[in-house]
């Protein structure tokens, strides 16, 4: 038995533990093993660690940690036929089962039967991953595995709320992003590939707000106080049609319904805060709350196609995977620009 590397939780409130594991083996008929090529950190990983997923997930431990995953195919079960050995992908986060009611319209996120690599199950911050056919996206020769691993998780979840609230936008609309840090940055590439209308972004930060002009925001507000009325002035006192809300916390939920037009559409993507809107005011005005979760396979190789184009691009800060202390830990403390990529 071949063994390998692989970075493992092995109890909450603890360092992360790099050991040495069975290499994964594709005993099913489905299963597809990866060879990683990049395995993003991602801020959920730290969350895993302070253990506050740890009844959600319900995983036993140790196990391994990452859910943001791109590589080469290494083997393939006998019932495989979309892949082969050597096929560059990225991995959708889900493993699903094809059956269910939500598998079958398309829905993989609400799947019944599904696994989670990284979160419930062995995940990728290691040498090799098992996951199944039906998860794998065949990328571009264009592209890296570990360029692109981060949008399996990040920039799938930037991808499907962005083209959810595009498919309501004309060429007279206006499109509020709050929030342009990992998943905002992402988004706005996403809106300007996908929709003629204006985007508007709002942040914190002016640096942000400079790089989101940058990659394809009309207007950018940097967040003092008076964004609402910014965001106002740039409306014609209406509100834009769709605000999509990366952070979800701070009172961005009540500033991002004051930022909406009648009837418009408020989508929630970060999260944190609670929402308090009066009912009256969700009638009268008939404005729409949506949320948003991950995204689907067709999700995921729509935004591949995107970033084969050179439409979508993302910044990443890379480490060897014996570095994944030194990657955890810059990510906790706000070193990382874009995102962190573990490279076995
Ligand atoms: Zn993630
Ligand atoms: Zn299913």
């Amino acid at each position: 038995m071949n063994t390998m590397r692989a970075v493992r939780v092995v109890g909450y409130h603890q360092p992360l533990e790099m050991t040495e594991i069975d290499v994964p083996e594709a005993t099913g008929p489905f299963d597809v093993v990866v060879r990683i090529g990049g395995a993003g950190v991602c801020r959920t990983d730290l969350h895993i660690l302070e253990g506050q997923w740890a009844e959600k997930s319900g995983v036993t431990l140790p196990y391994t940690i990452g859910h943001e995953n791109a590589g080469w195919v290494a083997a393939v079960g006998p019932a495989v036929t979309n892949v082969v050995e050597g096929d560059k992908v990225i991995v959708h986060p889900l493993v699903t089962c094809g059956l269910c009611r939500a598998c079958r319209s398309g829905d993989d996120v609400h799947c019944e039967n599904s696994a989670f690599p990284g979160i419930d199950t062995d995940g990728g911050y290691a040498d090799y991953l098992k996951t199944s056919a039906r998860s794998v996206v065949k990328i571009d020769d264009s592209l890296e595995p570990s360029d692109v691993a981060a949008l399996a998780d990040a920039g799938l979840t930037a991808y499907h709320s962005c083209a959810k609230a595009a498919r309501r936008l004309t060429p007279r609309d206006r499109c509020v992003v709050i929030g342009a840090g990992g998943l905002g940055h992402i988004g706005i590439q996403v809106l300007k590939a996908l929709t003629p209308a204006e985007i508007v972004v709002v942040d914190r930060n002016a640096d942000a707000v400079k790089l989101a002009l940058a990659v394809g925001a009309d207007h950018g507000v940097v967040a003092e106080g008076n964004q609402v009325d910014q965001v106002l002035d740039l409306t014609d006192g209406q509100g834009a049609e769709v605000v999509v809300d990366f952070v979800g916390e701070g009172g961005s939920t009540g500033e991002g319904v004051r930022m909406l037009r009648r009837h418009g559409d408020y989508h929630v993507v970060g999260y944190g805060e609670n929402i308090d809107i009066p009912t009256i005011d969700i009638i009268s005005a008939e404005i729409n709350v949506v949320g948003n979760l991950v995204g689907s396979y067709n999700d995921l190789a729509d935004l591949m196609a995107l970033a084969a184009r050179g439409a979508v691009t993302l910044h990443t800060q890379k480490y060897a995977l014996d570095d994944f202390a030194t990657a955890v830990d810059d990510l906790d403390h706000g070193r990382v620009r874009g995102r962190a990529i573990l490279v076995p």
